[in-house]
């Protein structure tokens, strides 16, 4: 890939990163902030939702944040845009779309369809 082309997905993914970042600061200071009682058991359990929700929210976060640091550290060791699978590069709009993606695009369809075949 390209230099121009590898900045351009460095600046797109840091981008994301960032975001991703303040909204997790987010999160964790609203579960943080100090709350009123509760004595109602309803809102309690509203309230129980809310945080399992939350949670639930960080996990796909923390794990898309995880993906999107990998992505950086192909970029930086020039492994960016090389399907996992076959080794062959990913095209460019695969990768626009989806810019932390490892697999070429029949690659992942092979993956969807062996998913599908174990009943995942
Ligand atoms: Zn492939």
């Amino acid at each position: 890939m390209k230099k121009k082309d590898l900045d351009y997905f460095k600046k797109l993914l840091n981008h994301q990163l960032e975001e991703l970042l303040s909204q997790a600061d987010d999160t964790v200071s609203g579960m943080t902030a100090p709350k009123e009682n509760f004595p109602d058991p309803t809102d309690r359990a509203s309230l129980e939702a809310d945080r399992n929700f939350t949670l639930r929210i960080r996990d796909r976060e923390r794990k898309l944040i995880g993906k999107i640091k990998d992505a950086l550290e192909r970029i930086d060791n020039g492994t960016y845009g090389i399907c996992e699978e076959c080794e062959e590069e990913i095209s460019e709009a695969r990768l626009k779309a989806r810019p932390i993606t490892t697999l070429c695009i029949e690659c992942k369809r092979e993956e969807e369809i062996a998913k599908k075949a174990r009943g995942l």
